[in-house]
């Protein structure tokens, strides 16, 4: 027996009072029937319901029948098949106790209702789609090939097919098209929905697109059906004058298999939108102390300032890392700090790089840069730095890497990292990977060039201790 569309003839209707019929428990036949597969739920069917099934686009409602949760609608054949959550993790127990197994005593009184909120948001979305593809039709000839509602926005697919003068959307289109779905809202025309037993009656009404069905037809006109804004097969549900959808506003338009599909709002959550984007641009407009107007051009003003000034700082870093190669360059050219601190700390000492006299190591006073050098088969070269990122020492290595021999260390003091650099000898990747671990650190690298990288600086200069001390 089908099941009596009470929203068929009152879409304002919330709820009523049904009789149940049946109640469908078993698994395998409930995954026949297309009910969705999760645990503990039945379906109930009914004389007659509120509730809207899923179908042409538009999602099911959800509600209630009698005490039970309705998380799923749909249809088969004439009769709709409302989805409930059952409180027990035995459904059949439950079954027999509330006398729900039995076609004889499951027939009783029950009360229905929708989640209204949702199903008058789902009717502003379903009329504000009409009335928008209506506007794409009857401006340049834009067919609806495709309709998708989700919880917040819709998607509605349009090919211009029909007048060649119309071969892609320009924005002036899409605002026209946009602007004049708006007024029809505005104008609060009627929207009248029509039951036709037969095809050949449904047909002669203006309708946008060609009929897909043969009988038992739904046509919905948004305005009079002689001048109608719209006019199409549908079997949704509508608000009964346009006014109730308040506002459409399209969100984004892109190119989709050949079609143009537009991102849409309407109604409650073309509000919810405008309430969102209103709160972000008044904060940008603190922000940049201007108005919605000039937002825009302010923040294009201080981008170029941002741009500026990277570029000031990509210029002074290059000219920095210049220097320093040349300071590391020196250090290991002919008769370069290196080579004197090799012949022992006293012939070290003249340099501009302070020496501490009588120890076989050289360090300048801040401790930024330390050799050690003498009686040692590998020398290493430790420069510190707090400006530079690891990222620059990285340039400043390759710079620098023909020049080094033995082992150079590049400390990003800020970031707890150093650069291993070498020839090749001693191998800075294998440097890392054998002892950076044993001090928390992490890193990698290949032979010439390794990153290893600390959480804690002492971690950090334990690791750089380990490594002169291994490096004889
Ligand atoms: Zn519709």
């Amino acid at each position: 027996m089908k099941t009596i569309k009470l929203y068929r003839e009152d879409v304002d209707l919330r709820q009523c009072d049904s009789t149940l019929l049946a109640a469908v428990y078993d698994r395998g036949e409930m995954t026949e029937l297309g009910a969705k597969k999760q645990e503990n739920t039945f379906l109930v069917v009914l004389d007659r319901t509120v509730f809207f099934p899923e179908g042409g686009g538009q999602p099911c409602d959800t509600g209630f029948v009698g005490d039970y949760p309705v998380f799923y609608v749909f249809e088969k054949d004439g009769v709709v098949y409302h989805q409930v959550s059952a409180p027990s993790t035995d459904i059949a127990a439950l079954m027999r106790n509330a006398g729900l197994d039995d076609p004889e005593t499951v027939r009783r009184p029950v009360h229905c209702q929708i989640d209204w909120n949702r199903r008058f948001l789902h009717m502003q979305m379903h009329c504000g789609e009409h009335i928008l593809s209506g506007m794409f039709y009857q401006e340049f000839g834009g067919v609806n090939r495709g309709f998708h509602m989700g919880d917040d926005y819709m998607t509605i697919d349009i090919n211009l097919e029909e007048r060649p003068e119309f071969t892609e959307f320009t924005q002036e289109m899409i605002d026209r098209a946009e602007l004049l779905a708006n007024k029809a809202v505005w104008s609060n025309v009627p929207v009248t929905v029509l039951h036709f037993d037969r095809r050949e009656d449904a047909a002669a009404m203006p309708l946008r697109k060609a009929l897909a069905i043969e009988e038992d037809i739904t046509i919905v006109c948004v305005g009079s059906p002689e001048n109608p804004a719209d006019c199409v097969a549908c079997c949704g549900t509508h608000p009964k004058t346009a006014g109730q959808v308040g506002l459409i506003k399209i969100i984004k338009a892109e190119a989709y298999k050949g079609m143009t599909r537009f991102t849409v709002k309407a109604g409650q959550t073309a509000f919810a939108d405008f309430v969102l984007k209103h709160r972000i641009v008044s904060a940008l407009g603190a922000q940049y102390s201007a108005d919605p107007t000039q937002l825009m051009e302010k923040i294009k003003v201080q981008e170029n300032k941002n741009g500026a000034v990277r570029k000031e700082l990509y210029d002074l870093k290059k000219t920095l890392i210049s220097r320093q190669a040349d300071v590391i360059e020196q250090i290991y050219s002919p008769g370069g700090a290196l080579e004197r601190g090799r012949a022992g700390a006293g012939s070290a000492g003249t340099d501009s790089i302070g020496t501490s006299a009588g120890s076989c190591s050289s360090e300048d006073s801040d401790g930024s840069v330390r050799i050690l050098a003498c009686g040692r088969s590998v020398p290493v070269v430790t420069m510190r730095y707090d400006y530079f990122s690891i990222d620059d020492l990285q340039t400043l290595g390759r710079r620098t890497a023909d020049a080094v021999s033995g082992l150079l260390i590049l400390v990003a003091e800020r970031e707890n990292t150093a650069l291993l650099v070498s020839g090749g000898q001693p191998d800075c990747g294998k440097l890392v990977r054998e002892n950076a671990e044993i001090y928390q650190g992490k890193g990698g690298g290949n032979a010439t060039l390794a990153r290893a990288i600390f959480s804690r600086a002492e971690n950090l200069d334990t690791y750089l201790d380990l490594i002169e001390k291994h490096l004889r």
